[in-house]
């Protein structure tokens, strides 16, 4: 018997008997990220990392809540289990199981570049590694954090001389915290949606070190709004709720931008390859820095990704799962998911 076997509701370790981001409620779930395609509600007890545990107070409610530090092991059953930094979003965590000297990895979503709030992304030696693979195609390849930051800082000062309020689309928790972190250096008032301020909230309340920003109430005036720089989730993009903003330009944040033509569809004025998931090459050195003789893929471009391991000597093979409406997983976001290069095998299902 594998030590993780692929279930109907989610991977799940037998002899420590719980689940890992399983979508239908378990007895006993270990999550990685308080994304909702990885955190869903009902069930009885939750094992994730600190900051992670008032993230999933405020998304999924009151719950029986266990919460751990990164490299700090407990044994659940006999098994080892221990949580380890993704990268990808704040309390993002690899899982890791051991169970009679056979070790596999759970990577979640991960992002290779340190972006200096979500920890940095922590090659795990195993025997099984099961990742992620939203953007496995070569055709994504991100430049560095700094570049990006230094455009979306610029796009503003642009915005700001034209007369135009600069509004940023970001999904609330993840994007929103590193733009934040982005302008910062700008030293500019931030204004952001209630969806965003929610988010912020919990995660200074645990303890996260966050720039201050501004809630928008129904009682802030057009003429404090003029030339400022607000954040809103992609829900409220052309939404009425955006009139008060005129005349503004919109910046879209997102490693779907690296594809030409998204930014217009999207009719967005600025677009940023701004992404909260490894690149191709930052999925190949995750799996090669595991040494694992097995690879597991998951949500994304699980098909293409995994044919070009075994093209390349590493095992692997897919897993369906009902992973990927998360941030930038296109699933979720409407806008964005008809303007999706076709994958190479489309009878793949997530
Ligand atoms: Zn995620
Ligand atoms: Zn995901």
């Amino acid at each position: 018997m594998q030590l993780i076997e692929f279930t109907s509701k989610g991977l799940y370790c037998s002899h420590g008997d719980f689940y890992i981001d399983p979508w239908k409620p378990v007895n006993k779930a270990v999550i990685t990220h308080a994304h909702s395609d990885h955190a869903k509600a009902g069930s009885n007890s939750y094992l994730c990392h600190h900051f992670t545990k008032p993230l999933l107070q405020a998304r999924l409610g009151e719950s029986d809540y266990q919460s751990v530090e990164w490299n700090d092991p407990l044994y659940v059953n006999g098994v080892k289990i221990s949580l380890h930094p993704a990268g990808h979003i704040i309390g993002s965590s690899q899982i890791r199981i051991e169970y009679d000297n056979e070790v596999w990895v759970v990577s979640g979503d991960y992002k290779t570049e340190n972006d200096e709030l979500s920890g940095s992304f922590e090659p795990v030696p195993c025997n099984v590694f099961i990742t992620e693979s939203t953007f496995g195609l070569p055709i994504y390849n991100w430049q560095s954090q700094s570049v990006i930051y230094e455009d979306v800082r610029n796009w503003i000062i642009e915005n700001q001389k034209a007369g135009k309020t600069s509004v940023l689309i970001a999904y609330s928790l993840g994007k929103a915290q590193r733009i934040l972190k982005a302008i910062e250096p700008l030293k500019e008032k931030v204004y952001v949606h209630g969806a965003i301020w929610n988010m912020h909230q919990a995660l200074i309340s645990a303890g996260v070190d966050l720039p201050v920003v501004e809630r928008i109430t129904p009682e802030t005036s057009k003429e404090t709004l003029k030339r400022s720089i607000v954040i809103v989730p992609p829900g409220a993009d052309g939404s009425p709720w955006m009139k008060r903003m005129e005349p503004y330009a919109v910046g879209v944040c997102s490693g779907w931008m690296q594809v030409r033509g998204n930014v217009r569809r999207r009719n967005a004025d600025g677009g940023f390859v701004l992404s909260d998931h490894a690149d191709w090459q930052g999925l190949l050195s995750a799996v090669k820095a595991t040494g694992a003789e097995k690879v597991f893929v998951t949500h994304g471009f699980q098909s293409a990704f995994s044919r070009y391991l075994n093209e390349n000597g590493i095992v692997s093979a897919e897993v369906k799962t009902e992973y990927g409406n998360d941030d930038e997983e296109p699933v979720s976001d409407k806008g964005i998911v008809e303007d999706l290069p076709q994958k190479e095998d489309e009878n793949i299902s997530r």
